[in-house]
Parts: structure tokens; C-alpha cells; sequence
């Protein structure tokens, strides 16, 4: 197996160093930049697999970088502090395929590089069937098991959830499901996903009030675990 190579873009040395450590441990071949410019040159170079990026640099807003970088084809993971909620949804709507909030362990870290990295190489999910824990998803008949029973969803909470277990692991943000499922012109109206999550959990988590399947990331979305 070749070695995944992962780009390390971040200016404070300290996060730099348990990062280095935490990826080298797991692996992977990592690069480092601690600006900007140094940035696009080694994407450039040494082409790599990911990215993970730091939204705060010395020289230019990170967010800048995020079409950039999605164009050159790596996964990319933003990495931003506790709080900058805002900062999240603009680099997911611009392309980047997750974020890790500052301070972050490193199981959380290879997970979501895990969930990256997959979906690099299949931009979304290709089979017409998806499983997660005691949950399928039949997405080409529209049907949807929970421990081997169909379970009947609402036209919404069904689409909501078909929208997510297209790209299973994946934070998608409030505007991307409420434009998939109510259309252009709802990106605001968040209460409705609220309805259709509490549907959707009513029906297929163990305990609907504490959720393992359909997490609730504040502020900016969805994700759908298995
Ligand atoms: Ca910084």
C-alpha cells in the first residue's frame, strides 16, 4: 500500500508539532507550511493527499485557500478554534469536506481523515445501498430498515436522510439539506430540519434523545454515523 501523503497547513509550532506526531504515528507522509504561500507551493510539489488546514495564517485568510486547494484535488479538513461557527459553514459551502474544532483528539483526527480520504476517491456514495449499524438504506427503491423491519418515514424526514447517507460521516451543512429537500429559497429555514431530525431519530436511534446515528453539529449541520 502506497503511503497517503497529508499536507499540514498551520503557523502555531505547537499544534504543528502534536499533529506531525499524531499523523507520522498513524503512517502517513506529512509536509508542513506555516503560511499561505509556502501552502500552495508544496500542494503544487508534492501533491498531496490531504490537507489539513489551519483557518487562521499569517498572510491570508484561510478561507481564501479553500477553492484552491479543492481544485488541486486533495481531501481538505479545516482546522479553526472553538466558536468560529461561521468560519465552519463558509469553508464546508466552499468545498472543504470537514472540519476539526481546536483542541481536538487524535481519534476524532483519523477519523474524519478517514471519512475524507474515502470520499476523495468516491465524490459520493455509489452503491444504492447504505448501512449503518442496524440501519439500510435502500436509496434506488426509497425504502429504509432499521433491524431488518421497514420503517415508514415522511416524504421529508426520508429525502433528509437520503441526503445525508449519500456522503455517510460527512458534516453536510443546514443551506446544502435545505436546498436538496425543500428547494432553492429555504437555505434559512432551519426549524424544518429540526422537525424532520426528531422524526427521523423518533424512528431509527435506540434512544432518540441521545443520538448516535443522526448527529446534530451546532450551528452548521448534520452528519450521519454508522
Ligand atoms: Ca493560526
Amino acid at each position: 500500500m502506497t503511503q497517503l501523503r497529508v499536507l499540514v497547513v498551520e503557523d502555531d509550532a505547537a499544534i504543528r508539532r502534536l499533529l506531525l506526531a499524531a499523523l507520522t504515528r498513524a503512517g502517513y507522509d506529512v509536509i508542513q507550511a506555516t503560511d499561505a504561500r509556502a501552502a500552495l507551493a508544496a500542494l503544487a510539489i508534492d501533491k498531496p493527499d490531504a490537507v489539513l488546514l489551519d483557518l487562521g495564517l499569517p498572510d491570508r485568510d484561510g478561507l481564501e485557500l479553500v477553492p484552491l486547494i479543492k481544485a488541486a484535488g486533495p481531501a481538505l479538513i479545516v482546522v479553526s478554534a472553538r466558536g468560529e461557527t461561521d468560519q465552519k459553514v463558509a469553508a464546508l459551502d466552499l468545498g472543504a469536506d470537514d472540519y476539526l474544532t481546536k483542541p481536538f483528539d487524535s481519534e476524532e483526527l483519523h477519523a474524519r481523515l478517514r471519512t475524507a480520504l474515502r470520499h476523495r476517491r468516491h465524490a459520493t456514495t455509489t452503491t444504492d445501498t447504505v448501512a449503518l449499524g442496524d440501519v439500510t438504506i435502500d436509496l434506488a427503491k426509497r425504502l429504509v430498515f432499521r433491524a431488518g423491519a421497514e420503517v415508514h418515514l415522511t416524504p421529508k424526514e426520508y429525502a433528509m436522510l437520503a441526503e445525508l447517507a449519500r456522503y455517510p460521516g460527512r458534516v453536510i451543512t443546514h443551506a446544502h439539506l435545505l436546498r436538496a429537500v425543500w428547494g432553492p429559497g429555504h437555505e434559512y429555514d432551519v426549524e424544518y430540519l429540526r422537525v424532520a431530525a426528531r422524526g427521523i431519530r423518533r424512528k431509527l436511534e435506540a434512544d432518540p434523545a441521545t443520538p448516535h446515528l443522526l448527529r446534530n453539529e451546532p450551528g452548521v449541520g448534520y452528519r450521519l454515523v454508522g
